[in-house]
């Protein structure tokens, strides 16, 4: 169903996104009679409706589907069961939240603008690419080029082959650490000769008789028609460029919450992602605004614990309603 959010004094509650968060959030929140409303996004180049999962293949660990199913098709099915509850969707950006306290004033895309007693903001977090054309497109059709090798290392085709890890941080390490479980050897190409990781994911990775490190080089070029089949890497001290056959390719070079359009509305930490300041909660610093998902975790990023924060965002908005907001209709 799409739906305007117009024509009325405030909404119960908006909810910013369309990833596994903001469509559990809607589920818990329609059914406990808060009538949401979604703001899904508007499809670009960069975003499409959905999160992330819109650009995996494969998802074998979100429990309950046994055989595994499509990252489109997981999404489908969490947006239909919003939508079964009379979610109202709008497929649109909220491009700023304004106001002191609640109700709060989302202004939107379309040149709108609702008001919010309670908004659950789960615009989640995007991957961030070497920006090589063959990478996004290989990325998009699952030729073998991935951000999230807990998410697509496992799947069957890159058991055995020789795997490529790009960055130095922790993400990297643990990427690397966790092929090794299917890789006939894992390389890690880092840009510099000294890594960013903590010295423990280091050690581990370093220690590994599976993980081969090519040190100074930065990938300039992603080879392969419907798969990757290498990668052409440039030293960075002599800039000779040597190619590198790969089965796999896994891009480690750290996330970017999408938390642009809060411009302070709510706190942010040094790296960007909202602030939940109590343990095991999902309000922020703004009273009426919460947050779930990989907006405000750069921790453990899982569809599945995406999915709970929704939930925990949904039940919290709901007490605070009931208890702590301003009355229905104020603003
Ligand atoms: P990160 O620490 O920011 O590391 C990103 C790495 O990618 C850096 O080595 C960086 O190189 C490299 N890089 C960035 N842009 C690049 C580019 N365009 N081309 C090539 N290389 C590029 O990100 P992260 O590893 O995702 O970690 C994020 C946070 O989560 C960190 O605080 C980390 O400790 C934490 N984390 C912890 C764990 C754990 O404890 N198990 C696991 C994952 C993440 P330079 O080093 O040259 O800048």
């Amino acid at each position: 169903m799409q739906a305007s959010a117009g024509g009325r004094g405030s909404e119960n509650l908006v909810v910013v996104g369309s990833g596994p968060a903001a469509w559990t959030a809607a589920i818990y929140g329609a059914r406990a009679m808060l009538d949401p409303v979604v703001y899904e996004g508007e499809p670009s180049r960069e975003m499409i409706p959905g999160g992330q999962l819109m650009f995996t293949t494969e998802v074998e660990n979100y429990p309950g589907f046994s055989a595994g199913l499509d990252g489109q098709a997981l999404m489908a099915e969490m947006r239909s069961q919003a939508l079964r509850f009379d979610t109202r969707v709008v497929t649109e950006n909220v491009v700023s939240i304004e106001g002191e306290a609640s109700p709060f004033l989302l202004r939107t895309s379309g040149g709108g603008g609702v008001r919010a007693r309670a908004v659950i903001v789960a615009t989640g977090a995007r991957a961030n690419w070497l920006g090589l054309a063959n990478e996004e497109r290989l990325a998009q059709i699952g030729g073998g080029v991935s951000a999230c090798a807990v998410c697509d290392g496992a799947l069957p085709a890159f058991r055995g082959k020789v795997l490529a890890v790009v960055g130095g941080g922790d993400s990297a390490m643990e990427e690397a650490l966790y092929l090794t479980k299917f890789a006939r050897e894992v390389v890690v190409i880092h840009r510099r000769d000294e890594l960013r990781a903590s010295p423990i994911m280091a050690r581990r990775a370093l220690d590994d008789a599976t993980i081969r490190f090519e040190w100074n080089q930065e990938v300039t070029d992603v080879l392969g028609t419907d798969f990757i089949t290498g990668i052409a890497i440039r030293d960075t001290r002599t800039g000779r460029v040597r190619e590198l056959g790969v089965g796999g390719l896994f891009i480690a070079i750290g996330h970017t919450p999408n938390t642009g359009f809060l411009d302070g509305a709510v706190e942010l930490d040094g790296a960007g992602y909202i602030v939940t300041p109590r343990a095991w909660r999902t309000a922020t610093s703004a009273p009426g605004i919460f947050a779930a998902g990989d907006v405000m975790d750069a921790y453990y990023r899982q569809a599945v614990t995406a999915a709970g924060t929704g939930c925990m965002a949904a039940l919290e908005a709901e007490r605070w309603l009931a208890h702590g907001a301003a009355p229905e209709g104020a603003g």
